[in-house]
């Protein structure tokens, strides 16, 4: 009868207190570390099977996890290689302590947590004392005539160790689940914790509640897929699958609008799926998921030391066996392997929009509302792929086309910054591209447009404001300009404006506002007495200032509206010849307010005293055709 005890060869008794507080956050991933050593356990068996050297099993390869309420246990139970006695002492009292040991040496620097280590991979076994006040371990290895041992320590440095009254082969790891972690005596919370960080390993794994008497409909089911997609052959997979798939993983129940499936061997080995999920147009809340998996083994959510900051917009698992995941993170951003990674998946990423547009270009029209920020914020953080997509980004214009900056105008744009353009035609001659930035307060603009067979795009999202800057850095010869900011130059029609200082100055004088500029100009269109333009470079400093969060200009912003006046409308020629009174005074405000009205700018309080006045005219409008009043008016005259 073996009945021993023991001090644990090593140093151990400052390491669980700084293991545990450093962990603190994260200490769900002993339930990880206690399953992947479970299923390591299995494939040492499976392979000497698969050897010949021992028979094949009854039965399958099974891992149990057990939660005991009662005794405030939880376990893990495998059917794989199990330990001999001596090997307990070896890998238990030896490694797995040393392991921590090493494990704290090596980081024992970065306590404070800053520069945590991706995933925390290395702990092994020992982790299991970060929420268990005594740990026991119950095995009996495969080996002919081999006895069964119960081990178990405080965590500390003494250890027990006795004969076991064990059958089976394989090892049941119980965790006295210490006061202070009762949360891991919840069986949904361990079900939880379970199904993220093992919801694709290779071997069956089963949660069960101890306490609770099975019901004898209910089906035991393992919580894990033991197929993940991501390792199937891309040709072997249906859209179905995908879909499923994004669907379980994300728990998404609206479908992705497309995917790519990684399926790199050499140079490095490289698995998963990206789905690209509809976005719509706001940034803020469409944060993605990139999950990363370390041979099947849930590493983390949104590594960005790994993935480029812009592909986190998309959803998706990425398994990356050759990852060095035991190191900090900072060591990760430096590491070239990974930089290879990221730039192989940014590749990918672009060459599959490419592809899209190239061969479903009505679909790719379709997604273009969705993909549009990721493809905007991905240029705009990443030359390279700019480089890779500037063919295929597209901008959708007022009459619900999308086109190509090529598209849109025609003809191909001036030459890339730096680059020798061949032709030398023209080159001081800038395009000019309007954009609308609020489809609602520019309805009135957008309408004249198109009245008038003109073309704008609509850049109306967050990010545009930033992303036409970056266009036109990237274009030369291109400038954007804000539908309202330069209506009247489209608009801009063949006729007279002279004659109209003296209305000019009356205008300005009434509506008295000193910071007002005051034009004249003959527009296409006689039907608005005036319009309002807003001054481009203001509007960006503002964008800009808006995007940045409430930072405060002020007035500092150069640059004014300006109301130019039609001359090509017949209440403002009547004006410039009329005589100055109350009523010209009335319609001045009248014409301004109106204009402010169409560019969505008329302030609450110019409203109410707008509709007054509207009021008031209305009146008169009934008043002067009123037939009580000018009775056979018409036939007389
Ligand atoms: P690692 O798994 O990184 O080697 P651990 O500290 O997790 O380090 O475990 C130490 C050793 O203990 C393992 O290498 C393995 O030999 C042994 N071991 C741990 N858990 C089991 C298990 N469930 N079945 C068999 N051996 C185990």
């Amino acid at each position: 009868m073996l009945n021993e005890k023991g001090d644990i060869s090593i140093n151990t008794e400052n390491i669980l207190p700084i293991i545990k507080k450093w962990l603190y956050s994260d200490k769900d991933i002993f339930i990880r570390e206690l399953i992947s050593n479970a299923a390591d356990a299995i494939n040492k068996h499976k392979k000497l099977v698969d050897m010949g050297e021992v028979p094949q099993i009854d039965g399958k390869y099974e891992v149990h996890v057990g939660v005991d309420k009662k005794k405030k246990t939880l376990s893990f139970s495998d059917n794989g290689i199990g330990m001999t006695g001596e090997e307990v002492k070896k890998y238990i009292n030896q490694i797995a302590f040393s392991g921590a040991q090493d494990f704290l040496e090596k980081y024992k620097d970065k306590v404070d947590g800053k520069d945590d280590i991706i995933g925390h991979f290395g702990l092994g076994f020992y982790s299991a004392f970060m929420v268990a006040d005594r740990v026991e371990v119950d095995t009996l290895s495969f080996e002919s005539g081999a006895e069964a041992v119960v081990w178990e320590s405080d965590g500390n440095s003494e250890y027990s160790m006795q004969s076991s009254e064990r059958k089976l082969r394989g090892t049941t790891i119980t965790l006295h689940i210490a006061k202070e972690e009762k949360e891991f005596l919840d069986f949904g919370k361990v079900k939880e914790v379970t199904e993220k960080y093992c919801g694709f390993m290779g071997y069956d794994i089963y949660v069960e509640d101890v306490n609770k008497k099975p019901d004898e409909n209910e089906e035991i089911k393992p919580i894990n897929d033991v197929e993940p997609l991501w390792l199937k052959k891309p040709s072997d997979c249906t859209d179905e699958e995908y879909e499923e798939f994004y669907k379980k993983a994300f728990n998404d129940y609206q479908k992705p609008l497309f995917w790519i499936h990684l399926n790199m061997e050499y140079p490095f080995r490289l698995k998963g799926i990206l789905y690209f999920p509809k976005l719509k147009h706001e940034l803020e809340s469409a944060e993605g998921r990139i999950k990363l998996y370390y041979n099947r083994v849930f590493v983390a959510d949104n590594v960005k030391e790994v993935i480029p900051e812009f592909l986190m917009l998309l959803k998706g698992v990425l398994d990356c066996p050759d990852l060095p995941l035991n190191v900090s993170r900072s060591f990760l951003q430096n590491d070239g392997y990974v930089k290879k990674i990221s730039k192989h998946i940014t590749k990918k990423v672009a060459d599959k929009l490419k592809k899209l547009y190239k061969k479903q270009r009505d679909d790719y029209n379709k997604y273009w509302d969705d993909i549009n920020p990721f493809l905007k914020y991905g240029c705009m953080r990443d030359e390279k792929f700019y480089d890779r997509v500037k063919d295929v980004l597209i901008y959708t214009t007022i009459e619900d086309e999308h086109k190509t900056i090529e598209e849109f105008l025609g003809h191909s744009i001036g030459s890339e910054t730096g680059a020798e353009s061949s032709d030398n035609k023209d080159k001081s001659k800038t395009e000019k591209i309007y954009y609308v930035s609020d489809t609602v307060k520019q309805a009135q603009y957008v309408e004249m447009f198109k009245e008038h067979g003109l073309d704008a795009v609509i850049l109306d999202t967050v990010l545009d404001s930033s992303f036409i800057s970056f266009i036109e850095s990237k274009l030369t010869g291109l400038k954007f300009e804000g539908i309202d900011s330069n209506i009247a130059e489209a608009l801009k029609g063949e006729g007279d404006t002279d004659g109209f200082d003296e209305l000019k100055s009356y205008f300005k004088s009434q509506i008295g506002k000193e910071s007002l500029n005051i034009e004249v100009s003959h527009l296409k269109t006689g039907d608005m007495p005036a319009v309002i333009m807003g001054n481009e470079e203001a509007k960006r400093m503002q964008d800009m200032s808006r995007m940045f969060g409430g930072m405060n200009m002020g007035g500092a912003f150069p640059g004014n509206d300006t109301l130019v006046l039609n001359t090509g409308n017949s209440v403002i020629a009547k004006m410039a010849k009329s005589a100055d009174n109350d009523s010209k005074a009335a319609a001045v405000r009248h014409i301004y307010e109106l204009a402010l009205l169409a560019a969505g700018k008329l302030d609450a309080k110019s409203l109410g005293e707008f509709l007054k006045r509207s009021g008031s005219l209305l009146e008169r409008i009934v008043d002067d055709g009123s037939p009580d009043e000018t009775p056979g008016d018409t036939e007389t005259e």
